[in-house]
């Protein structure tokens, strides 16, 4: 039988408890629910009919925290205890924000740099998760407020490039709000969901879902297959969006009724008249030709037509994103059959049309671009809450996954843009005999070497038992789990020994990182190869060398005086190939010792050795 519950504190009947969408937005923030009656997703209302709450903090004067619109008050009178953007921190170093510090108007702290980021206001050190955790607790008591209900469960949702740092973080800040969050979803896959994208059982379909917020722009092309979602590509720019016309707009205005830079800089309050008339005038010509207002006695108009020149610049940077993203999943746009748009900056009428012209379709604008993502996902929390239990939602890795290998080479076991979850293991092997432990590097990256990609965890497999080199059996296996979050497990298979890390990354790269890994990756490419190889001959040669000793000393007294002499010449002549020549002399070295030995070593060679000469070693 059902339980009714009764609200004490309202006396009203407390509904089922429900699971809520959040979209936790640089900007704004905003929470969404299906609908108990129409079943429909509908972002939740204050009674001034306001969604979006922005995501800001102020740290009043006696330790008050107030959030959304009461804080952005205070952005201009107390800016060092008011904090924004705090999304951009999240997961984050200083290293990884030091070239956009200036944006921070509040206090990072800058003293250890390889550790993530902490903000101080006043005498308190805040960390981004802490930060974030405070939006969260105050759109969760909104939410309870307005369903009158206890909210407990949601859905969190991140841009699609966010690394496993990133999602940790951002589901931390939510379990420390007092949120259990059942799942991190992308946003562009949380924006299809809410056109219905995607909810069909036996949909296939490839979308494009271009994102242009008040900072940042983010483009994703997505496959759709019978209910799954994957990301085929993300592109984007974390600084380019609608505030960059306002500022072209400011610019332009300030020039023609000669207030200078510096006088910019200097007098804050005639630069926030600018930057808000400027606004008001973009977002009057999404709807109308012309605008006229008065700035500090002098008239300000701007049309359409210079409004679109100014902001063409801005458009055109996103339509190369959107190039780089089609070019990178490997799509032309005829491919395409879809498009959505996301963020408020879509209702510019350039921007939609540059966007339709690009791929050739007319985007879907029905949903409010600002609600989109919020809506989306309270569709997947109705999936998730077991309404809909057809569904599965996929994405994908940024950067290949591996470890090291001998050499310091990069073996990867998860190529980039595979799907998530997902699951793969490789058996590798010992080099020494009697080897006990195995160092596991797990690295993310794109280049041939270790040491140009980023590392991620490292651990010893210890208690591996005393056997000859090459005999043991060392499965390395990668779980990537529906958040993004890998796990990495090793295990000897022949005793059972076993060892298991979930990898959380110190600290994030950023977007630009991860570009300029893979660009790094296509530029080096050729050097890559020829190192790989070489290292790769060296590898082989001081493997060789081994066994070939190891040989001699066991089994010295069955060669030959001619078969020794002709072994020691030939080792020694590889021995200093290993050390100074290329891979093709030491191709020829090996060559030639494997000639030499190969007959006494059919003799002889037991099968350990054998084994040992063939498998990879770490
Ligand atoms: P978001 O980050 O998605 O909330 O988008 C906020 C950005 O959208 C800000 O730069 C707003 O100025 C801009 N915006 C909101 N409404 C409009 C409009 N009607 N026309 C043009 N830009 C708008």
């Amino acid at each position: 039988m059902a339980k009714i519950a009764i609200n004490i504190a309202t006396g009203s009947l407390q509904q089922p408890e429900m699971v809520v969408g959040i979209d936790l937005g640089t900007t704004n923030s905003l929470v969404a629910i299906i609908h108990p009656d129409t079943k429909q997703p509908v972002v939740l209302k204050e009674h001034d009919g306001n969604a979006l709450v922005p995501s800001i903090l102020h740290f009043a004067e006696g330790g008050n925290v107030l959030v959304g619109d009461e804080a952005k008050k205070h952005l201009i009178d107390a800016p060092q205890q008011t904090v924004f953007s705090v999304k951009r921190l999240m997961g984050k170093s200083y290293n990884d924000i030091r070239d956009y510090s200036s944006f921070f108007t509040y206090k990072v702290i800058d003293d250890q740099t390889e550790s993530l980021v902490k903000i101080q206001v006043g005498d308190r050190f805040y960390s981004p998760v802490e930060l974030s955790s405070l939006i969260l607790k105050e759109l969760k008591t909104r939410a309870e407020h307005i369903l009158k209900t206890p909210v407990t469960k949601a859905v969190i949702t991140v841009p699609a490039y966010f690394n496993d740092a990133q999602r940790q973080a951002t589901r931390d800040a939510g379990k420390l709000a007092g949120l259990d969050v059942l799942r991190i979803v992308n946003e562009p896959t949380a924006a299809s969901l809410a056109y219905g994208l995607g909810l069909k059982k036996d949909e296939v379909k490839t979308i494009a879902v271009y994102d242009l917020g008040g900072g940042t722009f983010d483009i994703s092309i997505l496959r759709i297959n019978g209910g799954i979602f994957e990301v085929l590509s993300t592109n984007g720019d974390t600084y380019l969006g609608g505030d960059d016309f306002d500022r072209a707009i400011a610019n332009e205005w300030a020039k023609n009724i000669g207030i200078s830079q510096e006088e910019m800089q200097s007098n804050r309050s005639i630069a926030q008249q600018l930057r808000l008339t400027a606004e008001a005038a973009k977002i009057h010509l999404s709807t109308h030709d012309h605008f006229m207002a008065e700035i500090a006695g002098e008239k300000v108009t701007l049309s359409r037509a210079d409004f679109e020149e100014l902001a063409k610049p801005f458009v055109d940077r996103t339509m190369t994103c959107c190039a780089n993203a089609m070019k990178d999943a490997g799509l032309h746009i005829d491919a395409i059959e879809e498009v959505v748009l996301v963020g408020g900056s879509t209702r510019v009428p350039l921007v939609k049309t540059s966007v339709q012209k690009f791929f050739n379709r007319v985007p879907h604008d029905a949903v409010n671009p600002d609600e989109v993502v919020a809506l989306g996902a309270a569709v997947q929390a109705d999936i998730l809450a077991g309404n809909n239990k057809d569904f599965l939602l996929l994405d994908i890795t940024p950067l290949s996954l591996g470890i090291e290998t001998m050499g310091g080479l990069m073996d990867v076991l998860v190529p980039r843009n595979s799907k998530i979850p997902s699951k793969v293991a490789r058996q590798y092997t010992t080099q020494k005999d009697g080897q006990s432990s195995m160092k596991i590097a797990v690295f993310q990256g794109e280049r041939d070497l270790v040491k140009d990609n980023r590392k991620l965890a490292e651990f010893n497999l210890t208690g591996i038992p005393g056997m000859p080199a090459g005999l043991p059996k060392v499965e390395i296996s990668f779980l990537i789990n529906a958040d993004g979050i890998l796990l990495v497990k090793a295990k000897e298979i022949r005793s059972g020994v076993e060892q298991t890390v979930e990898v959380k990354p110190q600290y994030g790269l950023t977007d630009e990182e991860v570009e300029k890994m893979l660009m790094d990756s296509v530029t080096h490419a050729k050097e890559d190869m020829a190192i790989r190889a070489l290292v790769e001959a060296r590898t082989e040669a001081r493997q060789i060398l081994d066994t070939t000793s190891g040989f001699l000393q066991k089994n010295g007294s069955i060669l030959t005086v001619e078969e020794k002499t002709a072994t020691d010449a030939a080792m020694t002549s590889l021995q200093n190939l290993m050390e100074n020549g290329n891979k093709d002399e030491i191709h020829t070295a090996i060559e030639k010792l494997n000639e030499i030995s190969r007959p006494y070593a059919e003799r002889l060679m037991d099968h350990a050795i054998s084994t040992a000469m063939k498998g990879k070693k770490i």
